[in-house]
This record gives C-alpha cells, sequence and structure tokens, in this order.
C-alpha cells in the first residue's frame, strides 16, 4: 500500500551509508578525545591504545586483545601467530571480503576455498571436513555480514586435529553465538576499525582478541617488528601499529556499540515487515532463521532471483537509492588466484550467490521513511516478476536479546 507511490524523485537521495549522521551524535566528545591526544603528542600505542584493548577484550569476554594497523593485518598477525607457514594451507570461505584470502597468500601459504550455505552465506562446516589434508594449519571462518558462522562442528574438527581456527570477524564485532562473542569463538578472532565496519574508526585499524598468554606475546612483538624490548628482534615481524588517534575516536564509540547493534536490528526488522506487509507479486521467500545467534546486520543482504539483479540494481540507483553489491566475483574465480586451479562451477552456492546479492541500507541511523523509499522502489523494480528473498533472523533476534 505505501509503496506504490514512488516519491524518490522529489524527497532526494537515500544514501546507502551516512557516516556524517553517526558523527553528528557524537561530534562534542569524538572532538575532546582526539584534543587530548594532541596535548600529549603520543601518537602510536601508548595509554590510549592500551586502554581500549583492554575495553574490547571487556567487551568481548576475551584475556587479551592487540591492536594492529588494520583488519587485514589483524588476519596476517594471527595466521602467522598460530603457526601458519609457506606451503601450508588454510581452510576458508570463498564468498567473502579479498583479505580474508589474500591474508593466506601473503604467508605463502595456500587458501583452500569451500562453499557456503545458502541461508546464511557462511561457510559450510561438512565442506571444511572434506578439505582437511595433512596441510591444514588453520581453519579460518568469516562472520559474514554480521552473522556467526555455524562454530560447533569447527570446534570438533579443531579439538580432533589440533588444528587452531582464526575468526574473521571483521563484519561482526558484537555478534554471538551461543551467548559467546565473535572473536572469542576459536583460537584467535580479528577485527577491522576500517570506517564502514560496525566499530569504525576515523581511517584504518584493526585488532586481534585470544585467551591464549603465549599467542598475545607473540601478536605483540610481530607489530613491532617482532622487537621483545631493547632493539631485540626474536623473528622477523612487521610495523602494524595501532594510532592513539584511532584508539581515542574508537573508545568514545564503543560506548554506543550496543545501541547501534539494536538499531541495525531493529532497521532489519522494519524492512522485513514492510516485505510481508507488502506481499510482493514476486514470492518472497524467507531463508531459515539460524538458531543461538545475535545478527549486527553489517550488511542487510537480500537475493534478486531470476537473473535480475543488475537490472534491480540499476532501476533503485536510478531513483537515488543506494545499493550494493557486496561480492560480486567469488574468490576462487579471482584473476589472482587462477594459480590455485579452481575454476568455475566449483562452489555453486558461492557463485549463485554473488549473482543474486544485493545490500540495502541499514545503518544504525537510517530514517524509517528511507527504507520504505527503499522498499518501494524494490516493488518497482522487481513488479514484472522475479523473486526476492531476504534474510529472516527476528525470531533469533528475540531469543538472543
Ligand atoms: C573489512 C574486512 C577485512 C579487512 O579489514 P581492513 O581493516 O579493511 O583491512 C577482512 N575481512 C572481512 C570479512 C572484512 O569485511
Amino acid at each position: 500500500m505505501p509503496a506504490q507511490e514512488n516519491t524518490s524523485d522529489t524527497a532526494g537521495p537515500v544514501p546507502f551509508i551516512d557516516l556524517v549522521a553517526q558523527y553528528q551524535t557524537i561530534r562534542g566528545d569524538v572532538r575532546e578525545a582526539v584534543d587530548q591526544v594532541f596535548e600529549c603528542q603520543s601518537f602510536v600505542l601508548g595509554d590510549e591504545v592500551s586502554a581500549l584493548e583492554s575495553q574490547i577484550a571487556d567487551y568481548c569476554d576475551a584475556r587479551y586483545a592487540v591492536g594492529c594497523a588494520s583488519g587485514t593485518d589483524a588476519l596476517i598477525l594471527s595466521l602467522l601467530a598460530v603457526g601458519v607457514s609457506p606451503g601450508d594451507e588454510v581452510i576458508t570461505s570463498t564468498f567473502t571480503f579479498f583479505a580474508t584470502a589474500s591474508a593466506i597468500h601473503r604467508l605463502g601459504a595456500r587458501p583452500v576455498f569451500v562453499d557456503i550455505e545458502p541461508n546464511s552465506f557462511n561457510l559450510c562446516p561438512e565442506q571444511v571436513e572434506q578439505a582437511l589434508t595433512r596441510k591444514t594449519r588453520a581453519i579460518l571462518p568469516v562472520h559474514l555480514f554480521g552473522q556467526c558462522a555455524e562454530m560447533e562442528p569447527l570446534w570438533r574438527l579443531s579439538a580432533r586435529h589440533k588444528i587452531p581456527v582464526v575468526e574473521d570477524a571483521c563484519q561482526a564485532i558484537g555478534a554471538q553465538y551461543r551467548g559467546r562473542s565473535a572473536g572469542v569463538l576459536g583460537t584467535v578472532g580479528c577485527f577491522s576499525f576500517f570506517p564502514t565496519k560496525n566499530l569504525g574508526g576515523a581511517g584504518d585499524g584493526g585488532m586481534i582478541v585470544t585467551d591464549d598468554a603465549e599467542i598475545a606475546s607473540r601478536l605483540r612483538r610481530l607489530r613491532v617488528h617482532g622487537d621483545v624490548g631493547g632493539y631485540n628482534h626474536v623473528e622477523v615481524g612487521f610495523n602494524s601499529r595501532l594510532d592513539a588517534l584511532q584508539a581515542a575516536v574508537l573508545k568514545v564509540k564503543l560506548g554506543s556499540l550496543d545501541q547501534w547493534s539494536d538499531a541495525r536490528r531493529n532497521n532489519a526488522k522494519l524492512y522485513h515487515e514492510l516485505f510481508r506487509e507488502l506481499n510482493l507479486r514476486c514470492a518472497v521467500e524467507a531463508p531459515p532463521t539460524l538458531p543461538d545467534r545475535r545478527h549486527v546486520y553489517n550488511q542487510f543482504t537480500i537475493r534478486v532471483r531470476g537473473g535480475r539483479r543488475d537490472e534491480v540494481m540499476t532501476s533503485l540507483r536510478n531513483a537515488n537509492i543506494g545499493c550494493a553489491v557486496y561480492y560480486p566475483i567469488p574468490l576462487h574465480m579471482q584473476t589472482c588466484f587462477e594459480y590455485l586451479g579452481y575454476g568455475e562451477g566449483d562452489f555453486p552456492e558461492a557463485e549463485r550467490a554473488c549473482q543474486e546479492v544485493l545490500s540495502l541500507p541499514i545503518y544504525a541511523e537510517v530514517p524509517d521513511e528511507h527504507q520504505r523509499r527503499v522498499v518501494a522502489g524494490l516493488t518497482d523494480a522487481v513488479r514484472s516478476g522475479s523473486t526476492i528473498t531476504f534474510p529472516d533472523s527476528s525470531d533469533t533476534d528475540r531469543r538472543a536479546a
């Protein structure tokens, strides 16, 4: 009903994400925190970073947290710290951001891809088991779009084969699986503070959490060239340190993270209601709810069936409505990974997802009216008959609330 009229021509653009809207709610505190760093002139690591590390450790219920320069570096440092070396294999999802696999490649190890489960977009545990070899040195699940991967089967594999699990939780800070936080569901967990992540800094940044004291201290030296103090380099590491300015901003924002995650979940709920209410002519089919999860919706990602995703995306963009495709090409089909020998058809669910996915505005401050215009735009775009499915985790949210 309300979505029949398309008001997008007169009402201005609907941005995919609006970081200014969030900044306006915390401007005073951010500027004060940044000023303090300038007054101290201590810009790299130091007290600000230590304070953020202990706050993130508390937030996730981890024993240790180690700041670094980016989420990508968090992955590289973590894989190295759990013992991945050249020639080893690391099993991961083919449907993820590039950095998940490039981190493996950078260490001279081999990314071994597995397909995804269509209802969650996360890696399929049965295929992880099938992909295990004597060279497997780590399992690298990704909590894609803000929802945790199925961890229990990975825990069993990890224990039976003594293989560490490194979580790519870059999109999932604050997400939970069976009441435990993303980041502490494996041996080591990696976060990114890229500005568009749920906890975003004023530039690049990353963090690693773990309960393992030895891994934590190895991470601390790896980020400073392997220096254990006094220019005593016990191994060759990296320059991958977190800036005090980033830590200062992130400390302010961490205080609002749960509130923002709640807002994202409410926005998701509104999309569900609008889809249901509209009863689109094209069938709207909700994938099964994943139990025991707290979703933090870094993305709200629907599927457009019938080979019409690009057409629907163009139609939304023409109506000035922001949307995006995460991700258009699975990693096993990236040019740079041709040497791995995969081909089209190897991971059909990931390949289909790449053809069908479309992410809609879900940032915490997105106005209801914008969401209505998104759904109106979608209705216009699909009126001639393709099928949209959307994530339905309302039950899960209620349970985990
Ligand atoms: C953002 C992201 C990364 C990399 O984080 P950066 O901070 O940009 O280096 C890695 N993996 C996933 C799944 C991500 O979304």
